[in-house]
């Protein structure tokens, strides 16, 4: 299978094609066609295995493709939760390679640093937000972020998160996205308590595992 066969729209198989990518990867090519229908997915995948790409791709082509309807251009549509500084950081220049012609807005906030370029930079105005739950989660107490206009949450090595004792955060940080949205879980393991975690925040997932 290529890129092609997946509908993706030109934006974002001509930024494919410069990072030279030519076949998607199996967590990519199952998933891509489940999260353009609209659905939400429980994906059982490692690292390594292309998850970033698997749901960034088709996230940038539903908000390109819902730009016109957005009557509110300056608010967060999509936010992905990430334990870490560094997968944030991966995660965030996986949005600006692949999004590269999209023009949408994206941006990766994280602890251990000043806040203040993070807000200015919120001040602006993001479409995707890419954000470690603790300073999210300041950010949000602070006024300077707001999700009622997210569409879409993705949550990244869930497992992880919870081994690094976010869940209190991610629970909070959810209870403030609308629950008409469309939510992405990824885990690399699924133990009992992660599974829980899964069915309170997805809706009749389809699951992938790769
Ligand atoms: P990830 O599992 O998302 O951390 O991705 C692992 C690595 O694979 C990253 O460096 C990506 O740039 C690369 N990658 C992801 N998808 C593809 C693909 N379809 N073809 C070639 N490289 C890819």
């Amino acid at each position: 299978m290529l890129f092609q066969d997946l509908n993706l729209i030109e934006p974002i198989l001509k930024a494919l094609k410069t990072e030279g990518y030519t076949q998607p990867t199996p967590i990519q090519e199952q998933s891509i066609p489940i999260i353009l229908d609209r659905k939400d997915l429980l994906g059982c995948a490692q690292t390594g295995t292309g998850k970033t790409a698997a749901f960034s791709i088709p996230l940038l082509q539903i908000l390109y493709n819902e730009r016109a309807q957005h009557k509110e251009q300056k608010t967060i549509k999509a936010l992905i939760l990430t334990p870490t500084r560094e997968l944030a950081i991966q995660i965030d220049e996986s949005l600006a390679a692949y999004g590269r012609h999209t023009g949408l807005k994206h941006l990766v906030i994280f602890g251990g640093v000043s806040q203040n370029p993070q807000t200015e930079a919120l001040r602006r105005g993001v479409d995707i937000l890419v954000a470690t739950p603790g300073r999210l989660l300041d950010l949000m107490n602070q006024k300077y972020v707001h999700l009622d206009q997210v569409k879409f949450l993705v949550l990244d090595e869930a497992d992880r998160m919870l081994d690094m004792g976010f869940v209190h955060d991610v629970k909070k940080v959810i209870a403030k996205v609308p629950q008409k949205r469309q939510t992405l879980f990824f885990s690399a393991t699924m133990p009992k308590e992660i599974q829980q975690l899964a069915d309170t925040i997805l809706n009749k997932p389809e699951k992938v595992e790769v």
